[in-house]
């Protein structure tokens, strides 16, 4: 499918995406703020299956488990925001816009 400017029918056509880069950065802080009850969870059960391995194995174990309770946080998140940000751009903003005259318009024009 080509993008097409409605006004000079140009295809140099590109998108913006702006609310689609701003939702993936505020889901990745407030997934990784969300995330700290995940690093809690995930530190315990580290640290719980590394007191078999000695004292060693519950703070290498804690540290795992707290590293992807935040990470895993801090993914779902992105995703999350970058989703809404692309409906947003999809149907609110003008996503689109021509390079040759500058138009910016927000409905997909197909040729
Ligand atoms: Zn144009």
């Amino acid at each position: 499918m080509t993008d097409q400017c409605p006004s000079c029918q140009s295809a140099s056509v590109i998108t913006k995406d702006i609310a689609r880069k701003i939702g993936a950065i505020i889901g990745t802080v407030g997934g990784a703020a969300q995330g700290v009850t995940g690093v809690r969870a995930g530190a315990q059960v580290g640290a719980v299956i590394g007191v078999a391995a000695g004292p060693a194995g519950v703070i290498a174990g804690g540290m795992a488990g707290a590293i992807l309770g935040g990470l895993a946080g801090a993914a779902t998140g992105c995703i999350a925001g970058a989703k809404l940000g692309e409906v947003i751009d999809e149907r609110v903003l003008d996503n689109y816009v021509c390079l040759d005259c500058g138009l910016s318009f927000s409905c997909r024009h197909s040729a």
